[in-house]
Parts: structure tokens; C-alpha cells; sequence
């Protein structure tokens, strides 16, 4: 460090403890930046880039941002995934000689940003703590600013490790290296990151103190760890109390139902695929909560569905009490809806950044819990009940805020105003005292103006003069002589003092400054007592924001006439859904008609059914509607059928569409199989498996054998309840030969002015494929068409023909013709038309000799290759009608 200036050196001697932050280092009315933070910082800021004189001869890189506005630039630095170290001026300059003494005071990084406007109110905000040791890994997700802290624990594999980031998403991570290691390399393929840090200490001796009730030697060391460390960065970011971070959620990651990353995101759970909103979303569908608080816990419900059917039922049950008696229930959510975010005032009390009006809000919130109590008391609902009890109305706390903090106090903890008068005697003292000074002053005005004869002469007060007497300049002439000592000149007045006034705002001022101090002693007090009451109030905003989430439940039940749903008992698990609904699709579909459909899959009717259908015929929601009806009893919340019976599921696998993994760099084929593969190593008897468009993004060859060989493996190996659809209606044929699988497909209906989806599920295969078949009716020669048909047999490479289907005979099979008949007002679906002969339609009966010619020269024209299968057919349909 030779030739620095001191202040200089001082800076780089600071700048080596804040390790990998940004160093924000105070200098007088700045923090300013120097060195690779400076470079940095301008570049990501925005901000000028200048330098400065350092002792050596190079001036040295340096940017600067005014202390009051740095919040916002510490914000946007955090956001983009750095730390910020931010260092202070801990000696006043006015009483020190030389450099001024600098420390850091706290550490700002992604996962421990404590401005609850950064986070977001229906936000959680998570940091992780992670520890690897003999192929396990431990998970410790906490949200500083809730006081939350979840611990979990698994066999080490990319597939798990992602299942439970995937409920957090966490902003940062802390851990070994080959934990931090593999969270990263899980991470990546989606193309997301975190802020990573290492740390390899192994104590864990700190564990007991920060958490006295948990029994840590029942928990297996890479949990012990994974805390520890997280605890230890955190002391070391935040320099201050963790007392908040009190009780540790310990659970097993079989306790929940895993959903990998893909069928989070295909059935759209929290947020939707297109713009990763929560509108649209399961989360942003049932999400009918009025505190902040059962948001961010309604969200963590949806992400672990239970595998308790015990712990469903309970819920369940008291979702149900909740939807019956909606006058009761608007009175909750009436009350609910006065109740602040007790999570996070809890955590700003302890943390030690609560003023005032929070401590109110802590109050008034606490008023409300007796009148939720007996509602819950009395709704007749077990589970409701229990909840009822356990509610603990914190009244100590709510009357000794009530005592002790004024009705409006301010933000600020240092200007007065906070305490109430009444609650601490010498507080009243000096409170009067300085009014009783106010009032001299007040009188000495009135006595001024009198004696002077100046009715404009006024007391002011300023912070630099402190109590002055000002005499407009117009005045001045009326002004005796020598009466009051001049102090200072404005543009159009005089400013006087006298000697008495002077002693007076003395006194005022003396104990103003007492009383100050003593009302934020008084107050810092409080809220350290009420901090000691923390696991009080943590428990209290968990049972609230979980009563939230239950009405929240029976609410959007009951707007969106929901059931409740039963359970398979015995070795079946069938699947019974009668008139099933898509939540979302239902709740967004325009014209406000949706097509329920049932669904039975069952051990004796076949439990895989394999549905097959053009495209656009409402396959897919079919499918998902199934899969999120399951979820939704899982997650104790009623679902959109008029009758569900339902098998407890393990696991629910989705293998939905071109889900096309480009940042990760992997082609669609290759993302279907990988999932494929992950399903038969995982999935059970009571799985539910949902593959959409099985065996695309191949050659229609191998396609086809993979999505036939992949359907037997779970019809002979995993045995469980499965919706498959495929595009290759020539695997209708292993209904056949597959005791459990039974052919389904979307009814659609054809006339002469186009085509109607029906939205039906109807049982039968869908038409053959048509490929070959609309080359025929296009009129290629047949020599083509025959040669075509036998190379599908025969793929001549030696390897087993796949059975295929005699060359189509009719387009449609009695059951979509069956159905077709049955509905009788399609119009008021919402109907996608493919009326591309609308206007030549034709009823040519009987047919006028001319007619055939005028077909063919139409035939002639047609652009087949810009047909879909179904135009073609409708083009014959049409055709046929004018001969
Ligand atoms: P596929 O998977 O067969 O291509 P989708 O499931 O994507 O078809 O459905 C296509 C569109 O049809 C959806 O966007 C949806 O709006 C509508 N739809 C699907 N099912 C229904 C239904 N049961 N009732 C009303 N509209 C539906």
C-alpha cells in the first residue's frame, strides 16, 4: 500500500474484508466507488466514471452516488445479482483528528434484500443454505424477511435438487463448493442463476444457540450444515440480530408430492409459460387471500401438493365448512382483510427496523384475531376449530402498543411524536415543560405585538437561529430603538432576539432534546420486548395466513361451483371424474362456454387412455384438466367437476407438447426423451403420467415405435393411471392388444360449411392418419399412393413392419359420427371454422351433367399442399355432394 494516501489506504483495507461485494464507501455527502467496483458500477449504474488523486501518479478509477438517493442505485445492484458492502463514517468527523474511523455495516445481496418494495408483498424472497457430504445434500431456504426457515435433505441428484429450488427460487445461495456446484448445474439448463457463495466452515456448535428447541442431533449432519452456513453468512451480511430466525421447518421431501420443473411449468401452477405471469395461473386463479401472508403460503401450498390424504382431508373439511356458510365466511375474509402482514412486522421488529406505525399495524392487526377466532369457533368444523385454538390473540402485546405508541405517529424514531402522553412521567415532564416554553413564546408575541404596536410582528423558529422576532421592513420605522438585538437581514424583514427569548428556547430546546431521546429510548424498549414474543407472533401469522388460504379455497369454490373431491380406497386407485373442468382454460374462455368432459380410468375399464384427434380438438386440456383436478385435491382445495373420485396420487408426470428447451441447447426430441426417461425410473403404480403428442420431433417411423414401446413399458411395467395423446391414430390399434388401454378421441363434426370442434370426449380411435389418404383424394396417381401405403409396411430395413391400418375406409368412425349427432347447438361453442369452401358450397342434387367436370377442373386447382387433412376431407365431402 506504499504511497497511498491514508484515506486511500484505509479504503483498501476495508474493501479486503467486503470480499466479492461492491464497496459503497462513505465519503462525506457520498458513497463513493473505486478501483474494479468503480469500472463495475458505472457500466451496470449508468453513472459517471471519473478518478482521483491517490498519493501514487495515476489518478485512480472512482464513481460516486449521493447518500440519500443510494437505496435505489444499492437496489438495482442487488438485482442484478451482486452484493453491495456498505461502509460508514462510525466516528463523528467534527471530534477526530486525521482519517475518520469507517466500518461496514451491513452487506445488502440478492437473497437477504430486506425493502419489502424489492420483494414484493405476494413474494417470498429466499436465500439457501447447502451442504453435500455422501451423495446427500441439505437445503436450508430462509426468507429473512419473514423469519421463515425451511430445512429438507435428499440423495444428491439434479432431478431433486431442482423439484425443491423449484418451490423456493431462491435469489442467492450459500454452501460447499460441490453443493453450490450442483445447484448451479441444475440451474443452468434452464438458463437460470443465483448468486453463489462458498463457504466450507463445518461448525455447527452456533446451531443450538440460534435455535434452542431444535433437536439438532436428530438431524443428519448435511442439515446441520446446510443451516450453519446459512446462518453464519447471514450474521456476517447483516452485522446485526437474527432473533427472528427462532423455529426451523424440518420435513422430508417424500412428506410432498415432487413435481419436476416441467409439469410445474406445462400446467402452469404459479405462473403461465407465455409471459411467466401469476394471472392466468392456478396461483392467480385461486387466489382469492386477503393477506399478504396467506399469498405467499397459498403459492408454497400449490408447489408441495400433500401425500398426507390425513392432512388433505383436513383441509378439505374445513374448506368445506368455509363454502357452506358464505355469510360467515364474507365475515372472515371482512376481518382477514384488516390484518397486516404480521410475518413481515414480525420480522422488522426483531430485525430492528419497525417504527411506529408498525407497531400499530402490529395492533390493530392483533384486535382483529378474537372476532376470527369465533368465527372459526363457530363454523362446526373440526379442523377449524383446532386452528381457532390455537390462535393466540397476543393481547399483552396489543395493550402495551396500545399504552405506550400515539395514534399517529411518525415514520421517523428520533423526532417525538411516538409516545403517547400518559405512558412514562418524566416523559410528561419534559413534554409540558416544552409546551409550557411554547406558550411563553406564544404570550410573548401577543406582548410584543402590543407594546410595538406592529401587528405583523411574529416568533419563528429555524434550526440554524433557532427563536427569532421578525418585524416586516416596513415596519421597522415603528420598531423602538435598542428594544430587541439584531440577528439577521432578509430581503423585505429584520430578524431580533432579546436575552429572555434566548433563555427560553433554551429550556424548550433542552428538553425537547431530552424528551426526543427519551421517547426512542422508551420506544427501542418496547419493541425489544415485543421481539422477545417473536415465536408468538410467527406462529400466530402462519395459522392466519392458513386460515386465509382456506377461505381463499372455499371462495374461488364456491364463485366457480367446485365439489369436493372423494377418494379411491383399495388396490385400484381408479380415477373417476364426472363433467371435469379445466380451471383456467374455463375461467378465461371468452365466450364463457366450456365443454366438461368425464374421465374413468380405472383398473377393470383400462387405466391408460390413449386419445387421439386432429389437432386444435382440445386434446391437450383434455389431459391437463385431469392432472389439475388431481393437484387441486392434493392441495386440499375442491375441484372443477360435478363428482371426483380420486386416487391419492405420488406423483403426476407431464410430457406436454414442444416445451423446446433452447437456452439450454437441447432439441425438443431430446428434452422428451430425458423426461421420458426420468418417468420410468420414477414413477409408481400410483403415479399419474400425462404425455401429449408422444413420439414427435423424431422421423414418423421411429416416432411412432418409441411412443408404441413407450405406452407398453407403462401399461406392463408401471401399471399406472396415464392420458397419452398422439397424432399417430395408427397406434389405436393397441387397444387390441393392451387389456388396459382403451382408445379415446375428440369428437368432431363435419359439414357441409366446415369443421366443428366439439370438445367432446367420446371413446373409439379418431380417423386414421391421413396423410396418405389426402394424397389420394388429391388425385396423385395411385401408383404413387400404393407404393407409398406398402413402404409404410414394409420399412425395408429388416426392421418388424408396425402394424398398421388397412388403408382407411371411412373418415370417421360411428362414435365421432354418434357424437356428432348428439350435438344439436354447436354454434354455441366456440368453434374454430375451417370453411375454406364456404362459398362454394354447393347441394347439386341431382347432379347436372356438368357437374363432374366442373369437380375435376376444381380438383385440378387445388393447392393440396396447403390442406389440412381434415379440408381435404371436407373438399370430398363437398365434391361428392355436387355429383
Ligand atoms: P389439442 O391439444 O387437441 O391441439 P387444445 O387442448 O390445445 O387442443 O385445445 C385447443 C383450444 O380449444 C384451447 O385453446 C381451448 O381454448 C379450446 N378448448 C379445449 N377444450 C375445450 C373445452 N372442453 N371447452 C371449450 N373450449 C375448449
Amino acid at each position: 500500500m506504499a504511497g497511498y494516501t491514508p484515506m486511500m489506504e484505509q479504503y483498501l483495507s476495508v474493501k479486503a474484508t467486503a470480499k466479492d461485494a461492491l464497496l459503497f464507501f462513505r465519503l462525506g455527502d457520498f458513497y463513493e466507488m473505486f478501483f474494479e467496483d468503480a469500472i463495475t458500477a458505472s457500466r451496470e449504474l449508468e453513472i459517471t466514471l471519473t478518478g482521483r488523486g491517490a498519493g501514487l501518479e495515476e489518478r485512480v478509477p472512482m464513481c460516486g452516488v449521493p447518500h440519500h438517493s443510494a437505496e435505489g442505485y444499492i437496489a438495482r445492484l442487488v438485482e442484478k445479482g451482486y452484493k453491495v458492502a456498505v461502509c460508514e463514517q462510525v466516528e463523528d468527523p467534527a471530534s477526530t483528528k486525521g482519517v475518520v474511523r469507517r466500518e461496514i455495516v451491513r452487506i445488502v445481496t440478492p437473497g437477504t434484500v430486506m425493502d419489502a418494495k424489492l420483494v414484493g408483498d405476494a413474494s417470498n424472497n429466499f436465500i439457501v443454505g447447502a451442504a453435500s457430504r455422501g451423495g446427500r445434500i441439505g437445503i436450508a431456504a430462509c426468507d429473512l424477511t419473514t423469519g421463515e426457515l425451511y430445512l429438507t435433505s435428499f440423495a444428491l441428484s439434479p432431478e431433486a435438487i431442482n423439484n425443491v429450488l423449484n418451490v423456493y427460487r431462491p435469489s442467492e445461495a450459500v454452501g460447499d463448493e460441490a453443493a453450490i456446484a450442483a445447484i448451479q448445474e441444475t440451474l443452468r439448463p434452464a438458463g437460470r442463476a443465483l448468486t453463489a457463495t462458498v463457504r466450507d466452515e463445518a461448525g455447527t456448535d452456533k446451531l443450538a444457540e440460534q435455535f434452542p428447541d431444535e433437536p439438532w442431533n436428530a438431524h443428519e449432519p448435511v442439515r446441520q450444515l446446510a443451516v450453519s452456513r446459512l446462518v453464519s453468512y447471514l450474521e456476517e451480511t447483516q452485522k446485526r440480530s437474527l432473533a427472528h430466525l427462532r423455529s426451523v421447518k424440518a420435513y422430508d421431501t417424500e412428506a410432498y408430492m415432487s413435481l419436476d420443473a416441467f409439469t410445474r411449468r406445462n400446467l402452469e401452477l404459479t405462473e403461465t409459460i407465455r409471459d411467466r405471469s401469476r394471472k392466468g395461473s392456478l396461483l392467480g386463479l385461486l387466489d382469492r387471500t386477503r393477506t399478504a401472508m396467506g399469498a405467499r403460503l397459498l403459492k408454497r401450498w400449490i408447489d408441495q401438493p400433500l401425500l398426507s390424504r390425513e392432512e388433505a382431508e383436513r383441509r378439505l373439511d374445513a374448506v368445506e365448512a368455509l363454502n357452506r356458510d358464505w355469510i360467515k365466511r364474507k365475515e372472515l375474509r371482512d376481518e382477514l382483510g384488516e390484518v397486516y402482514d404480521l410475518e413481515r412486522l414480525a420480522g422488522r421488529i426483531a430485525y430492528g427496523t419497525a417504527n411506529g406505525r408498525d407497531l400499530n399495524a402490529l395492533k390493530s392487526s392483533l384486535r382483529r384475531i378474537p372476532a376470527i377466532q369465533e368465527l372459526c369457533e363457530s363454523m362446526g368444523a373440526a379442523p377449524l376449530d383446532s386452528l381457532a385454538r390455537g390462535l393466540d390473540a397476543c393481547e399483552d402485546i396489543a395493550s402495551a402498543i396500545e399504552a405506550a405508541i400515539a395514534d399517529d405517529p411518525p415514520t421517523t424514531l428520533k423526532d417525538g411524536g411516538l409516545i403517547r402522553s400518559g405512558y412514562d412521567a418524566k416523559l410528561d415532564e419534559l413534554r409540558e415543560a416544552s409546551q409550557n416554553g411554547k406558550q411563553w413564546i406564544a404570550e410573548l408575541e401577543r406582548r410584543e405585538r402590543e407594546a410595538t404596536g406592529i401587528k405583523s410582528l411574529k416568533i419563528g423558529f429555524n434550526k440554524v437561529f433557532g427563536y427569532y422576532l421578525e418585524v416586516t421592513r416596513a415596519n421597522l420605522a415603528s420598531l423602538p430603538e435598542g428594544r430587541y438585538e439584531r440577528k439577521q437581514t432578509l430581503a423585505n424583514a429584520e430578524r431580533f432576539v432579546t436575552p429572555e427569548l434566548k433563555e427560553k428556547e433554551a429550556l424548550i430546546l433542552e428538553a425537547e432534546d431530552r424528551m426526543f431521546d427519551l421517547e426512542y429510548e422508551t420506544f427501542i424498549a418496547l419493541r425489544d420486548r415485543i421481539a422477545e414474543q417473536m415465536s408468538r407472533l410467527q406462529r400466530l401469522a402462519e395459522s392466519v395466513a392458513a386460515l386465509d388460504v382456506l377461505q381463499s379455497f372455499a371462495e374461488a369454490s364456491a364463485e366457480r361451483r367446485y365439489t369436493r373431491p372423494g377418494w379411491t380406497d383399495g388396490d385400484g386407485y381408479d380415477l373417476i371424474i364426472e363433467e371435469g373442468r379445466h380451471p383456467v382454460v374455463e375461467s378465461v374462455n371468452e365466450n364463457g362456454v366450456f365443454i366438461a368432459n368425464d374421465t374413468s380410468l380405472t383398473s377393470e375399464g383400462g387405466p391408460i387412455l390413449l386419445i387421439t384427434g386432429p389437432n386444435m380438438a382440445g386434446k391437450s386440456t383434455y389431459m391437463r384438466q385431469v392432472a389439475m383436478i388431481c393437484l387441486m385435491a392434493q392441495i386440499g382445495c375442491f375441484v372443477p367437476a360435478s363428482r371426483a373420485v380420486l386416487p391419492f396420487v405420488d406423483r403426476i408426470f407431464t410430457r406436454i407438447g414442444a416445451a423446446d428447451d433452447l437456452v439450454g441447447g437441447q432439441s425438443t426430441f431430446m428434452v422428451e426423451m430425458k423426461d421420458i426417461q426420468i418417468m420410468t425410473e420414477q414413477a409408481t403404480s400410483r403415479s399419474l403420467i400425462i404425455i401429449d403428442e408422444l413420439g414427435r420431433g423424431t422421423s414418423t417411423d421411429e416416432g411412432m415405435a418409441i411412443a408404441q414401446a413407450v405406452i407398453e413399458y407403462v401399461h406392463h411395467h408401471i401399471g399406472c393411471k396415464a392420458l397419452v395423446s398422439t397424432h399417430f391414430h395408427e397406434l389405436a390399434h393397441l387397444e387390441s392388444s393392451l387389456s388396459g388401454l382403451r382408445n379415446g378421441c375428440m369428437a368432431v363434426r363435419e359439414s357441409a360449411d366446415g369443421v366443428t370442434f366439439l370438445r367432446k370426449l367420446v371413446p373409439g380411435a379418431a380417423d386414421s392418419s391421413y396423410g396418405i389418404y389426402c394424397a389420394q383424394l388429391a388425385g396423385l396417381p395411385e401408383t404413387i399412393v400404393s407404393r407409398a401405403y406398402s413402404l409404410l409396411n414394409d420399412r425395408g430395413d429388416g426392421a418388424p413392419a408396425l402394424p398398421l391400418p388397412e388403408r382407411p375406409a371411412a373418415p370417421r368412425t360411428e362414435a365421432v359420427q354418434e357424437a356428432a349427432a348428439a350435438y344439436s347447438e354447436p354454434s354455441a361453442l366456440p368453434i374454430v371454422q375451417l370453411s375454406l369452401f364456404a362459398e362454394e358450397a354447393p347441394p347439386a342434387k341431382p347432379a347436372k351433367p356438368a357437374a363432374a367436370d366442373k369437380v375435376l377442373d376444381k380438383l385440378r386447382k387445388l393447392d393440396v399442399m396447403r390442406m389440412t387433412p381434415m379440408q381435404a376431407l371436407e373438399w370430398l365431402n363437398d365434391a361428392r355432394n355436387q355429383l
